[in-house]
């Protein structure tokens, strides 16, 4: 049986495959695309490394959970985890801001464009509107006009 431990490390550890605290719990295995074996309970899973720190930290739906690690380790991948995912999200968000404010100045030019066209437009239908009604008016004011005269 594997040695327990109670203390979460702070640092990458030494000769491991990158500085990824999860491999102070797993070692990879050799010619194979992601596979690490869990020194806690000596068996393989898939996925890669983050996977593997899921099945530390207990985090339901993609892997079953280690059933060796204790609390505190469990708890503070798990913290780990959602740090990551929040770091990723926040990133996210920022790239998206940063995209929609360089479509956005776009947008506005094309705005500008279409407006003023649409703009251009409707000042020629409104005026060929206008001239429509006032010869309607004149017409209708005319036989208004005949009426009143007769
Ligand atoms: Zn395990």
């Amino acid at each position: 049986m594997p040695p327990r431990t109670d203390k979460f490390p702070t640092e990458g550890l030494e000769g491991a495959p990158s500085k990824d605290i999860g491999w102070h719990f797993g070692d990879p295995v050799p010619n194979s695309r992601g596979n690490v074996v869990c020194k806690l309970w000596g068996k393989v899973t898939k996925g890669g490394i983050t996977r593997f720190k899921e099945h530390i930290a207990h985090k339901t739906g993609e892997v079953a959970p280690c059933p060796n690690v204790t609390g505190i380790v469990r708890e503070s991948m798990m913290k780990l985890l959602k740090e990551a995912k929040e770091k990723k999200m926040d990133k996210k968000r920022r790239t998206n801001e940063f995209l929609s404010q360089l479509r956005g100045e776009d947008d506005d030019e094309f705005i500008d464009d279409v407006s003023a066209m649409r703009q251009a437009t409707r000042e020629s239908i409104q005026s060929q509107h206008e001239w429509h009604r006032r010869e309607e008016f004149r017409r209708s004011t005319g036989g208004w006009g005949n009426i009143y005269e007769e």
